[in-house]
C-alpha cells in the first residue's frame, strides 16, 4: 500500500534539506539585536529583558541537559538525542580507515506547526510571535489563501528518519574490522575529545583522575597575587609549563596550574623553586590573566627581580645557559639605559660594566669559565662581522619587553685576551606630536602659521634621535592637515600611518635625481629628505617644488649652523633663502632624576647670565617665567639613578621664523650674528631660553644647561 502522506513528507523533507544546503540565509540577529527589540516590544528595561533572555536559556539547557523534554505551544520543542558511537568509513580516507564517532548529545529544537507556517508562507501578522495565538495564524493563513492543512510536515519526516538511523545503530558494529585506535578529524577541535572505545569500558580509578580529586580549586579571580611571588616563576617557565606561584606559606610554594597531573611541569618547578611545593587547580582563564601580568610586570628571572636594586652583583648560578645570562643583562641594561655595556677579563671573573651617564658601573660578575661561551654566543648572535684593525662592529636586535632593541657588538682583540663592548642603539620608539617634544605656546603658534606655507623648512640638531623625532612629528602635523606627505629616508625608524615613506636604502639603484622629477609630477605636497642633497638635486628641488613645502634634516649644531651647513654644499644662496620657512632644532640634555632632585641656590654671576639670555624674549614670557619663580635644582643621586642624579635624556629646543629680513641677511652676506639678532626679535626661542625654561621646571640642571650653550 502506498503511504502517500509519508512519501510526500520524504520528498519535502529531501527537497528541504537541498534548499537548505544550497540556500543558508545568511542574516543574523545577535543577543544584543534580540534584546532591543524584546525590551521594545515587551516594555522592559534592556537589563531585565536581557536578564530575561539568559534566565529563559538557561532553564532550558538545564531541562534538556537532564534529558527533559521541554515544549513551548506554538512556538516547538526543546529535546536531547543521543547518537550512540558508531564505526563510520574516515571521511578522508574513506574505508581503508574505519573510524569511531564518539557518542553525542545533540539539543534539538523541532519547530511547531506554526513557526513552520509563518517560515514557509512568510505570514505578516503583527502578533504572530505571540505564542498561545493559533488563531492569530490560522486567521493570517485564511487572509493569505493558505488551505488549512500540514503542507511541509517536516516533524513527521524527521521522525522517521530518527527512526532509521536508530535502526542503523542497532545493527552490531563490526569491530573486527577496526585496526587502528580511531582518531575524530572530521573537525578539527574534536581531535581534543577523549576517543572512546567501543566495547563498554570498565570503570577504573586511574591515577589521572585520583590526582585531580586531591587537588584543591582555587579561584584567582579573587586573589591578587603580590609581584614579589610572581617573581619566584620566572616568565618564561611560567608560560611553558603553565604553572603560576600563588602564595609562599612556611617554606611551601602554592602553585596554580590547570594540569595538576602535569608531572613534567611540576618537576620543572620543583627543580627550579627548591622548595616544596603544593599544586591547585585553577581555570584556564585565570591562568591567562596571570601570564598577562607577567608581560606587564616585564619579569624575566627569579635572579633579576629578587634582588634588590642597590645589589650590583648578580648571583649566577653555574648552571644558567650562557644565552640567558647575555640575554638578561642586555634587557637589564636597557632597563637601565645604560649606554654601553663592557665584557672585562680580571683575575678569575668577567666583569660586567655598564655605563650610565657618564660613570661606568660593575654590575655583574660572571665565571672566567664562561669567557669562551660568552664569546662563542656573541659570535652567533652576529650573522658576519667585520674585522678592521683587531676592532669588530656588528649590528645584532634582542626583543626586550616585546620591543625589538638594537645592539652594537665591539669585539676589541686587546693583548690580554678578546674584549666586548656593547653599544645600546638610541633608537626613535614612538611617534611623538610637536607639542609632546616640547614646541610650545607661542613656538608651537608660529609652527602652526608658518609650517604649511610653500617653501623650505629645516630640521637639525647633532643628535639623530632629535632629528627623527622632529622628523616624524613635522611629518604627522602636515599628515592632519590633509597634506600628502611624501618622505625620502635612509631606513626610516618609525612608520608613520598617512604618510608615503620612500626607502631610500632598499630600492636597488636607488635614482634621487629620477625620483625627483617623478614626485614633482606626483600629486605630493610636501617632499621630506632625511638629509642633504647635493646642491644640483637641491636646486632642482626647489625649482620642481616651488609652490610645494620641502623639509629637509640636517646635521649641525643649531639653526644658524644649519644654514651654513647647507651653504656650504653649493646651494645658491639667494634662491634658498627666498624660500626659507621655519627652522627647528634640538639638542639633547640629561634629565634630572625626579627621585632625588633637590633646589639648588645659585651664584650671582649666573643669575645675571639667565637674565640676559631671558632678556631677549618677548614682555609677556618674561611675565609668565617670572610667575614660575627663580627655583633650580639639582639631583643628589639616588639608587634609582645609581647615584648620577640623572635618568635619561630630554631636549633643549630651537625655533628660528624666518622673515625678509632674515632672508635678505641669508641672500647678501651671510652673518650669524646678524641673522640671530634678528630672528630673536621674531619668535626664535634660543637652546639657551629653552633650557632655562625647562630648568626652572625641574626637568633639568641649570649647571647641565648653561656649558650646552656656545
Ligand atoms: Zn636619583
Amino acid at each position: 500500500m502506498l503511504n502517500f502522506e509519508g512519501l510526500q513528507a520524504h520528498v519535502t523533507l529531501e527537497s528541504a534539506l537541498k534548499i537548505q544546503q544550497e540556500n543558508i540565509r545568511a542574516t543574523k540577529m545577535n543577543q544584543r539585536e534580540l534584546t532591543k527589540i524584546l525590551s521594545k516590544k515587551i516594555n522592559l528595561p534592556a537589563k531585565k529583558t536581557r536578564k530575561l533572555i539568559e534566565s529563559f536559556g538557561d532553564v532550558i539547557s538545564l531541562a534538556v541537559s537532564k534529558g527533559e523534554k521541554v515544549t513551548y505551544s506554538n512556538f516547538g520543542t526543546f529535546y536531547l538525542v543521543n547518537y550512540p558511537s558508531k564505526v563510520i568509513n574516515h571521511p578522508i580516507f574513506g574505508k581503508k580507515k574505519r573510524t569511531v564517532m564518539l557518542a553525542t548529545n545533540v539539543v534539538k529544537w523541532m519547530p511547531s506547526d506554526s513557526i513552520k507556517d509563518l517560515v514557509n508562507h512568510h505570514l505578516q501578522t503583527e502578533n504572530v510571535t505571540t505564542f498561545g495565538a493559533a488563531k492569530t495564524i490560522r486567521e493570517a493563513k485564511k487572509k493569505a489563501g493558505i488551505a488549512e492543512y500540514k503542507a511541509l510536515d517536516i516533524s513527521k519526516a524527521e521522525h522517521s528518519a530518527l527512526i532509521e538511523i536508530q535502526k542503523k545503530e542497532k545493527e552490531p558494529a563490526p569491530e573486527e574490522e577496526i585496526t587502528e585506535i580511531p582518531i575524530r578529524v572530521i573537525k578539527k577541535d574534536w581531535t581534543d575529545l577523549p576517543i572512546t572505545h567501543l566495547d563498554t569500558p570498565v570503570r577504573r580509578t586511574t591515577p589521572f583522575t585520583r590526582a585531580l580529586s586531591q587537588v584543591e580549586y582555587i579561584d584567582l579571580s579573587k586573589i591578587q597575587i603580590p609581584s614579589t611571588i610572581l617573581c619566584l616563576v620566572p616568565k618564561e617557565i611560567a608560560h611553558r609549563t603553565k604553572v603560576v606561584p600563588i602564595d609562599l606559606k612556611d617554606e611551601i610554594l602554592i602553585i596554580g596550574m590547570t594540569d595538576p597531573t602535569d608531572h613534567e611541569a611540576l618537576d620543572t618547578i620543583k627543580k627550579l623553586v627548591r622548595k616544596q611545593i603544593s599544586p591547585r587547580l585553577i581555570s584556564e582563564k585565570d591562568l591567562t590573566q596571570i601570564l598577562n601580568r607577567y608581560d606587564m610586570l616585564g619579569i624575566e628571572s627569579a635572579q633579576a627581580t629578587t634582588k634588590p636594586a642597590e645589589t650590583r652583583q648578580i648571583d649566577w648560578k653555574k648552571t644558567t645557559p650562557v644565552s640567558r645570562v647575555i640575554n638578561l643583562i642586555l634587557k637589564r641594561a636597557v632597563r637601565e639605559q645604560a649606554t654601553m655595556i663592557h665584557f672585562d677579563t680580571e683575575d678569575d671573573d668577567i666583569v660586567v660594566r655598564f655605563r650610565i651617564g657618564d660613570q661606568l658601573l660593575d654590575k655583574a660578575s660572571l665565571s672566567k669559565s664562561l669567557h669562551q661561551k660568552v664569546l662563542a654566543h656573541f659570535k652567533r648572535l652576529v650573522d658576519q662581522s667585520e674585522e678592521k684593525n683587531g676592532v669588530t662592529r656588528q649590528l645584532f636586535s634582542l626583543n626586550v619587553a616585546g620591543v625589538p632593541e638594537e645592539f652594537e657588538l665591539i669585539g676589541i682583540t686587546a693583548v690580554d685576551g678578546e674584549k666586548i663592548v656593547i653599544k645600546t642603539k638610541n633608537r626613535l620608539k614612538e611617534l611623538k606630536k610637536l607639542t609632546e617634544i616640547g614646541f610650545r605656546d607661542r613656538d608651537y603658534q608660529a609652527i602652526i602659521e608658518n609650517a604649511p606655507r610653500p617653501g623650505v623648512n629645516l630640521i637639525t640638531g647633532q643628535e639623530d634621535v632629535g632629528r627623527a623625532g622632529m622628523f616624524y612629528a613635522l611629518a604627522d602635523f602636515y599628515r592632519d592637515q590633509n597634506l600628502h606627505v611624501v618622505t625620502l629616508e635612509k631606513s626610516p625608524a618609525l612608520a608613520v600611518s598617512g604618510v608615503s615613506q620612500i626607502d631610500m636604502n632598499k630600492i636597488p639603484g636607488f635614482d634621487l635625481n629620477a625620483t625627483i622629477s617623478t614626485l614633482a609630477a606626483f600629486d605630493c605636497d610636501v617632499l621630506m629628505l632625511d638629509s642633504i642633497p647635493g646642491a644640483e638635486i637641491f636646486n632642482q628641488i626647489l625649482t620642481l617644488f616651488a609652490e610645494k613645502i620641502i623639509v629637509i634634516s640636517v646635521e649641525a649644531y643649531d639653526s644658524i649652523t644649519a644654514i651654513t651647513t647647507l651653504l656650504g654644499t653649493g646651494i645658491n644662496p639667494a634662491v634658498f633663502a627666498k624660500k626659507l620657512n621655519l627652522i627647528l632644532a634640538s639638542k639633547e640634555i640629561s634629565r634630572l632624576c625626579p627621585h632625588c632632585r633637590e633646589l639648588v641656590k645659585i651664584d650671582s654671576k649666573t643669575v645675571r647670565q639667565i637674565r640676559d639670555i631671558l632678556a631677549d624674549l618677548p614682555a609677556d614670557e618674561r611675565a609668565r617665567l617670572r610667575r614660575l619663580g627663580s627655583h633650580f635644582y639639582q639631583g643628589q643621586g639616588c639608587k634609582k639613578c645609581n647615584g648620577s642624579g640623572h635618568i635619561g635624556n630630554t631636549m633643549m629646543l630651537e625655533l628660528l621664523v624666518a622673515n625678509e629680513k632674515i632672508r635678505d641677511l641669508i641672500a647678501d652676506d651671510f652673518d650669524a650674528e646678524k641673522i640671530r639678532k634678528e630672528a630673536l626679535k621674531n619668535h626664535f626661542t634660543t637652546y639657551a631660553q629653552d633650557g632655562i625654561i625647562i630648568a626652572l621646571i625641574g626637568e633639568v640642571a641649570i649647571s647641565d644647561v648653561l656649558p650646552e650653550i656656545k
